[in-house]
C-alpha cells in the first residue's frame, strides 16, 4: 500500500508488527484512543518474525526477579484474553517444571521459591521423591528436585498475534506491510520521521519493536545496542509414551532441554540446549547437531528414545548480554522508544512491554515497574 507522506503524518510510529509492536499500539491506544499510530513492516504477511516461531509458554517461574514482575504485569491481560477479545488462543495453565540436576541449582531453585511466594506466585518445591512420584517418566538419577507452578502457561502465539492486530486495525493503526524502514529522520536530538522503502513519513515519536533487527534499527538512529539474534532449533516430535496429556512444561536448568507438550497431546516440541551458537541471521536447519541433542533429551526424559522425529524448524532470538529487555527512551534522543531484547521471552513479556511503553510514551514516566532496570543506558553509546 502506498502512503501519502504529506497528509499521514501519525502521532507515533512503530516500528514492526511484532507481539510487542502490536502490544505496544495496543496499550497506547486503551489509555488514549484519540491518537493515530502507523505500525510498519518489512514483511508482506503478519507473523513471519520471531512472534510466529515461539513455543508460547507463559511463565512465573524465573531466578531474575525482573523476569518474575514483568511475567506478573502481563498475568491478567492472557487470563482475561479469550473472554475480552471473544477469541480461541488456546490458553492453558498446565503449569512447568523447573528442574535441578546438582546442589548449585537446588538451592538456587528453593531461593527463587521463597522470593516467588513472597511475591504471591504459587510456586512449589518437589524434593526428589515427590518429582519421580509425580512425575515417573524423568530420570530419577538425574534430578534432586525441582519447582512446579500452576500458574505457568501456554498460549498460541500467533491466535495472540493475529487478534491483536484485528483488534488494533478495528481502533484504527494504520499497518503497512512491505514497508521496511531504511532510515530515521533526525533534527538535532530529536526523532521525526523514518524513510521506508517507499515514503518518507514525519512523526515526533517511533518506538524501535523490530526484534531481532532492534539493533539495526536503532543504529539508523545512531544508537548502540548490544541486541544480537540467535538461531533457535526446535524438534517437533511425537509424544513419549508415558508422558500423559496436559503435561507440564518440561525445562532442565542444567542443559537447558525443554520439552513442551503441544494441545493435542500428541506432539511435543523439543528444544533448548542450542545455548552457545553464533549470532546470526541464517535460519537453516543443522541436522548435524540432532544426535547430541536427543542424547540430552535422553538423559531427561529415558523414554524421548523411541519418539519419532517429525520435522525441525528454526527461529531467531533476539538476546541482550544480561538476557533482560532494553525499554525506554533512547539517551540523548527525544522521541526514539527502545522495546528489544526480550532474549526468549518477548511473547509472555509482551502485554508488560506494552503497558510500559504506553506509560512512558503518555505519561513521561510510569510506576508499573522500576524502569531503571531496563533503561538503555546500561549499554548504550550514541555515535554521532
Ligand atoms: C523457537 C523460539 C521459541 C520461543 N518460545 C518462546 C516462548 O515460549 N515464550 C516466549 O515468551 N517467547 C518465546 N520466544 C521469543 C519470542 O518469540 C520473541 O521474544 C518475541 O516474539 C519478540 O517479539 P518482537 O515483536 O520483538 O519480534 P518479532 O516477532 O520478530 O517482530 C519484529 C518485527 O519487526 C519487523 N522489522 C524488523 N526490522 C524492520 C524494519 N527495518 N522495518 C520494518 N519492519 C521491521 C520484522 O519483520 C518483524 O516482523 C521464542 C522464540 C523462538 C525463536
Amino acid at each position: 500500500m502506498n502512503i501519502n507522506s504529506k497528509q499521514h503524518q501519525p502521532d507515533i510510529i512503530i516500528i514492526g508488527a511484532g507481539i510487542i509492536g502490536l502490544s505496544i499500539a495496543y496499550h497506547i491506544l486503551e489509555v488514549d484512543p484519540k491518537l493515530s499510530i502507523t505500525i510498519l513492516e518489512k514483511e508482506k504477511v503478519l507473523g513471519v518474525g520471531s512472534t510466529g516461531k515461539g513455543t508460547g509458554s507463559i511463565r512465573y517461574q524465573f531466578i531474575s526477579p525482573i523476569h518474575r514482575q514483568l511475567s506478573l504485569l502481563g498475568r491478567d491481560f492472557f487470563v482475561n484474553f479469550e473472554s475480552a477479545f471473544n477469541t480461541p488462543i488456546w490458553y492453558l495453565e498446565k503449569g512447568s517444571l523447573l528442574l535441578a540436576v546438582n546442589e548449585g541449582l537446588w538451592n538456587q531453585l528453593q531461593l527463587t521459591t521463597e522470593q516467588a511466594v513472597a511475591e504471591s506466585i504459587p510456586m512449589k518445591l518437589l524434593d526428589r521423591e515427590e518429582l519421580i512420584r509425580n512425575y515417573p517418566y524423568l530420570d530419577g538419577d538425574r534430578f534432586l528436585g525441582g519447582t512446579l507452578c500452576p500458574w505457568d502457561a501456554y498460549a498460541d502465539p500467533y491466535a495472540v498475534l493475529a487478534e491483536l492486530y484485528a483488534a488494533v486495525r478495528r481502533r484504527g493503526v494504520n499497518v503497512y506491510f512491505g514497508q521496511e524502514v531504511t532510515k530515521i529522520i533526525l533534527e538535532g536530538d530529536k526523532a521525526q520521521g523514518v524513510e521506508t522503502s517507499q515514503e518518507t513519513i514525519w512523526s515526533p515519536l517511533i518506538v524501535n519493536a523490530a526484534g531481532p533487527y532492534a539493533a539495526q534499527s536503532a543504529a539508523m538512529a545512531g544508537i548502540t545496542i548490544p541486541v544480537q539474534p540467535f538461531r533457535r532449533q526446535v524438534y517437533v516430535c511425537t509424544n513419549p509414551k508415558d508422558v500423559p496429556k496436559a503435561n507440564p512444561l518440561i525445562i532442565d536448568l542444567a542443559s537447558g532441554f525443554y520439552m513442551h507438550q503441544e494441545a493435542n497431546g500428541k506432539t511435543v516440541l523439543l528444544g533448548g540446549t542450542d545455548k552457545d551458537t553464533w549470532p546470526g541471521f541464517e535460519e537453516l536447519v543443522d541436522k548435524s547437531l540432532a544426535e547430541d541433542f536427543f542424547l540430552t533429551a535422553i538423559e531427561a526424559i529415558p523414554s524421548a528414545i523411541d519418539v519419532k522425529w517429525l520435522r525441525t524448524y528454526t527461529g531467531i532470538c533476539e538476546q541482550t548480554p544480561d538476557f533482560h529487555p532494553i525499554i525506554g527512551e533512547a539517551p540523548g534522543l527525544k522521541g526514539f522508544f527502545l522495546a528489544n531484547g526480550f532474549s526468549g521471552h518477548g511473547f509472555m513479556h509482551a502485554p508488560a512491554a506494552g503497558r510500559i511503553v504506553a506509560d512512558l510514551i503518555l505519561n513521561g514516566k510510569t510506576e508499573l515497574i522500576d524502569i531503571n532496570l531496563f533503561h538503555p543506558d546500561r549499554f548504550t553509546v550514541r555515535n554521532n
